[in-house]
């Protein structure tokens, strides 16, 4: 960290006077250190990151010593701390609640998915990072973020306000950022400029990439851009943490082959992606459903999944709620 302004002592001087205390320095110095000793964040949180978040401010770290008390409307806050994964709907709803903040106003973006989307980027309804959306200021890195990490972010932000930053903060965004409907199209052409190989290749590349020693599956998961579904999968080398990424783009009949024999760890992955987008793998061990009810109708992650379909075991009616509610 730099040259921190931090107490009244570094912005002026005291002079003690007959029957006086005289106190000189400059007013935006002065507003400087009131506004980094009043951070109020609004109190709101995404994903896993916010239970970090919520760890940070509690009485173990004691963040009302920094002068940070959290508020439930964006009307009292000054600091948005983005603590999770940012999905395009939401996005919407956090422009929204940033707008409503009053300026100057500042924004940390925490963890790996609010500051890139992470291991989500490729999935179709995450943003790949809240600043395109929204500007930030003090990007926190981790997965999640400590607690001790959320303090040194504040602390930087702290250093940023004392050095007079109040900007990009003042009343909305930069005009010249994508909307969320932008965003949507150009995550698509930055998916379909990935990696892409042939599904009847999928098992001899991966046989390959172990090899090469990328010992460990990190996910599989799908995309469904309509026209078509395009897997994607993730693998890491332990040592070195080094990964390669390669999409396949399926044909109408939904079906590629297990990868289970190679890497045993997909076994769940891909009954998960079976179990959301109805995709089969070809001998996998046991191609079962795993999050949703073995009798559960179609396939929650594709777009034109319709909710109201004909079985719904998990989701009572309006007369179902009417009848328990009299019973209570
Ligand atoms: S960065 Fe990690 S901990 Fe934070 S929201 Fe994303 S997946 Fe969860």
């Amino acid at each position: 960290m730099g040259d921190v302004k931090k107490t009244l002592k570094d912005i002026g001087s005291f002079m003690k006077l007959p029957g006086a205390n005289l106190f000189i320095t400059k007013t935006a110095d002065l507003f400087n250190w009131a506004n980094k000793s009043s951070l109020w964040p609004l109190s709101f949180g995404l994903a896993c990151c916010a239970i970090e978040m919520m760890a940070t401010f509690s009485s173990r770290y004691d963040l009302d010593r920094l002068g940070m008390i959290t508020r439930a409307s964006p009307r009292q806050a000054d600091l948005m701390i983005v603590a999770g994964t940012v999905t395009v709907k939401m996005g919407e709803r956090i422009k929204t609640l940033y707008d409503q903040m009053t300026g100057p106003k500042w924004v940390i973006a925490a963890g790996s998915c609010a500051i890139s989307g992470d291991h989500y980027r490729h999935v179709y309804s995450v943003v790949p990072g809240v600043d395109w959306i929204i500007p930030v200021d003090v990007y926190v890195p981790g997965c999640p973020p400590t607690p001790e990490a959320f303090i040194d972010g504040i602390m930087e932000l702290q250093n940023i306000i004392s050095n007079g930053k109040s900007n990009p903060t003042f009343n909305s965004v930069d005009s010249e950022r994508p909307n969320i409907d932008e965003i949507k199209v150009k995550k698509k052409e930055i998916l379909f400029n990935e990696n892409f190989i042939d599904g009847l290749s999928l098992i001899n590349k991966c046989k390959e990439i172990k090899s090469e020693g990328y010992d460990y599956i990190n996910f599989i998961t799908a995309t469904d851009f309509e026209d078509s579904l395009v897997l994607t999968y993730l693998f890491t080398k332990n040592n070195n943490n080094e990964k390669v990424e390669i999409n396949v783009k399926l044909d109408s009949s939904k079906k590629i082959d297990s990868i289970t024999q190679i890497y045993p760890g997909a076994e769940w992955q891909e009954r998960e992606v079976f179990d959301m987008f109805g995709i089969e793998f070809k001998n996998h061990p046991k191609l079962e459903r795993i999050l949703m009810p073995d009798d559960w109708v179609g396939y929650p992650l594709l777009k034109d999944y319709k909710m109201e379909q004909a079985k719904l075991p998990y989701r009572p009616s309006r007369e179902d709620y009417e009848s328990w509610k009299t019973k209570l």
